[in-house]
């Protein structure tokens, strides 16, 4: 399988803003910033899609989310934030390496779209 670009980061082979890691995930700002916080929390193992996981998953994305609480606390967001998982090309994921969008920092209006 090709080497994913969010896998080059973790490698060091690519340059990134990294805000926080551990031994199961990394957490990068989004080079494209929709919001003026937004965060991208990445797991080490390459899961392409949400979709993909399966129940040997369970603790990494059970992880993600603590992380992405972890990342709200040490940030301030004022616990105002909002997660996002695009799951297949359709519903705009560019990149095949699972992860969690974090945004915080504008109103963030509902349905989204
Ligand atoms: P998605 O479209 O849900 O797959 O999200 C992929 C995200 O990765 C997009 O929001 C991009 O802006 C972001 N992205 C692409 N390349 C980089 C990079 N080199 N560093 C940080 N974020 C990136």
């Amino acid at each position: 399988m090709p080497t994913t670009l969010f896998e080059k980061i973790i490698n060091k082979e690519i340059p990134a803003e990294i805000l926080y890691e551990d031994d199961i995930s990394i957490v990068i700002k989004d080079i494209n910033p929709q919001a003026p916080t937004h965060l991208l929390i990445i797991p080490k193992k390459v899961i392409p899609k949400l979709s993909d996981a399966n129940q040997e998953d369970q603790k990494i994305l059970g992880h993600l989310m603590l992380v992405a609480g972890k990342m709200s606390q040490q940030l301030k967001l004022d616990d105002t934030f909002r997660l996002i998982v695009n799951n297949g090309a359709k519903a705009g994921q560019s990149v095949f390496h699972l992860h969690l969008h974090l945004l915080s920092g504008r109103a963030l209006n509902w349905p989204p779209g």
